[in-house]
């Protein structure tokens, strides 16, 4: 009686169709959804791993090996992998690197969480062994990493070379060359200010078109624009050029409000249009007096304006974007200018050479050879849309893990060496933390453990095996950067094949899991309204369900 009134209250608060899930049931569910997820970026993971191809609702085929990318595009409607999804959006928007590795750990954590509810320990001791957990790897992590500086140029390149691993964007070569234009971009536009270093990736454009060789791929210092030259009789190339950034329309405004000229004779018209012209020209003369000899304009030049421009032999680019002419303004020390009449010498940036070419039949204008520009560009070049856009997701990766490299000054070894040596100093912790969070601290080290198991795996190596001698490496003091070499299939130094990655990566991996993992155990209840039928399987389905009291369950 009790259950069905119970029942009936329900029914009486949620929307028809509505669905709810309670208690260990929402739990398991939660778990196996978020599990599910890590599992399918789980064969990507490292240089042996798996590329996987999307099509998208519109047909457009991606074929790639970046975790971010391929969660993103599945389009995940359940909750709870939204939130694994968010785990890679924060790791590649962090840290830029290290997505596949955050999701597949938080994956694991979870799959280890749901054994523990089965023994019976409620979720709030998983989640403070876990939290407990975090702090010590963290510590761990932080002791044992090694240090690494913006001159450290050898280093610099191994930890680009090693993030961009995975992808498959042709030979070592070739990522040589890229993981060189990477570091090339973020020496550049690195800001030193006593010891610190920072890097605003945002200033380092990366801009592509398809139809040539991943080879011709090049670092420009100074700003690509894909916009041609406004008028044809133009200037199309200027050395030495003075550039004025211009968020004015160079157009006769037209009047808001509704107003009527009177023109009754043809000498009103010629007076009138000739007033015009002489505005238009009027701020044509205003910029050439200032000296400058580029323009790029957020707006939009009227025809009058071009021809004067034209004539005193102006380049100018029209409907600029914003974001590039901040760009601008950081590779050409150029200062944004809002009204003509500020206009100054004092307001124009500087380039070596400001050229129009024709990339693969469209007009590009290179602004390049700036003095010690703060923004810069890599130029992605390759032969299909899908090879680009992969040639991008690498580059990314590779300034995300130098930038976070040369921020924090510090590195580890990979190919599971750092997981392994975490691992086995957590477990020594557990055992002196005792108590229910033991087990969670424990549970919380075996996670860590996928990355080794999952990239032996790859490499076809026994995963087992792999796992056993490595912690027996692990347990003397020189074993501590052993890890999976997937080139000899073995197990190896990782310091010697220089399989080194940013200390910063694996301790946002970490904490972005940790954090989105306990989330997903506070939940104990998902009631959705979406009004599927599914789920709770109606009203009485549901009343049966909800019929427990609450604390019941546990
Ligand atoms: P993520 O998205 O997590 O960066 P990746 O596919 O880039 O995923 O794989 C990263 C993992 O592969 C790291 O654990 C890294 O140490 C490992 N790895 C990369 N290159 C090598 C290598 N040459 N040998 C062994 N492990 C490697
Ligand atoms: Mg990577």
């Amino acid at each position: 009686m009790a259950e069905n009134q119970l029942g009936g209250q329900q029914y009486l608060i949620l929307p028809e169709g509505a669905s709810r899930l309670i208690g260990k049931e929402a739990q398991r569910t939660n778990i196996a959804v978020g599990y599910a997820v890590s599992s399918i970026v789980r064969t990507t993971l490292g240089p042996k791993g798996m590329d996987k191809m999307l099509v998208s609702e519109l047909g457009d085929i991606i074929i790639t090996n970046d975790g971010a990318t391929i969660l993103q595009e599945m389009n995940v409607e359940h909750p709870i992998a939204k939130i694994m999804v968010e785990i890679a959006k924060t790791q590649d928007k962090e840290v830029g690197d290290g997505t596949t590795s955050a999701v597949i750990i938080a994956g694991e954590m979870l799959k280890n969480a749901g054994g523990l509810l089965d023994q019976g320990i409620p979720p709030a001791a998983i989640i403070k062994g876990f939290e407990m957990a975090r702090t010590k790897a963290a510590e761990v992590l932080n002791s044992i990493a090694g240090k690494v500086d913006l001159e450290d140029e050898d280093k610099l390149q191994k930890i680009a070379m090693i993030s961009m691993g995975s992808k498959n964007i042709g030979s070592a070569e070739t990522k040589k060359m890229l993981a060189k234009l990477a570091l090339q971009a973020i020496k550049q536009v690195s800001i030193k200010d006593g010891g610190k270093v920072t890097i605003d990736r945002d200033f380092i454009k990366l801009e592509k078109k398809e139809g040539s060789s991943i080879e011709e791929t090049s670092f420009i210092n100074g700003v690509l624009i894909d916009k041609e030259v406004t008028h044809p009789g133009m200037p199309k190339s200027i050395k030495n050029a003075k550039i004025a950034l211009l968020d004015v329309a160079l157009e006769i405004e037209k009047t808001e409000t509704d107003a009527r000229i009177e023109i009754t004779s043809p000498d009103q018209m010629q007076a009138f249009l000739a007033q015009e012209e002489k505005m238009l020209k009027n701020m044509a003369d205003k910029i050439s007096k200032s000296g400058a000899t580029v323009i790029f304009v957020q707006k939009g030049i009227d025809d009058v304006a071009q021809h004067y421009l034209s004539k005193a032999g102006i380049m100018a680019v029209r409907r600029a974007k914003k974001s590039d002419m901040e760009k601008l303004a950081k590779a050409t020390g150029a200062r944004l200018v809002t009204s003509l009449d500020d206009l100054t010498q004092a307001d124009l940036g500087f380039a070596g050479l400001v050229d129009e070419r024709k990339i693969s039949g469209e007009q590009m204008v290179f602004v390049e050879k700036c003095k010690d520009p703060k923004s810069v560009t890599i130029f992605i070049r390759g032969g299909a849309k899908q090879t680009v856009d992969e040639v991008e997701r690498a580059i990314t990766d590779a300034l995300g893990a130098l930038a976070s490299a040369v921020e924090s000054g510090r590195y580890v070894t990979g190919g599971g060496s750092t997981e392994i040596e975490v691992a086995s100093k957590i477990r020594d912790y557990a055992t002196d933390v005792g108590g229910r969070e033991q087990l969670a601290i424990q549970a919380f080290a075996d996670a860590l453990e996928v990355i080794p198991k999952t990239l032996a795996d790859s490499a076809g190596m026994d995963a087992i095996d792999t796992l056993v001698s490595l912690r027996t490496k692990h347990k003397s003091a020189s074993g501590k950067s052993y890890g999976i070499d997937v080139y000899t299939n073995s197990i190896a130094d990782m310091e010697k094949p220089g399989v080194i990655e940013p200390l910063k990566v694996k301790l946002q991996a970490l904490s972005s899991a940790t954090e989105a993992i306990a989330a997903i155990l506070r939940i104990d209840d998902m009631i959705s309204s979406k009004g599927r039928g599914g789920g709770g399987g109606g009203p009485g389905g549901m009343g049966g369900m909800g019929g427990m009291p609450p604390g019941h369950e546990d």
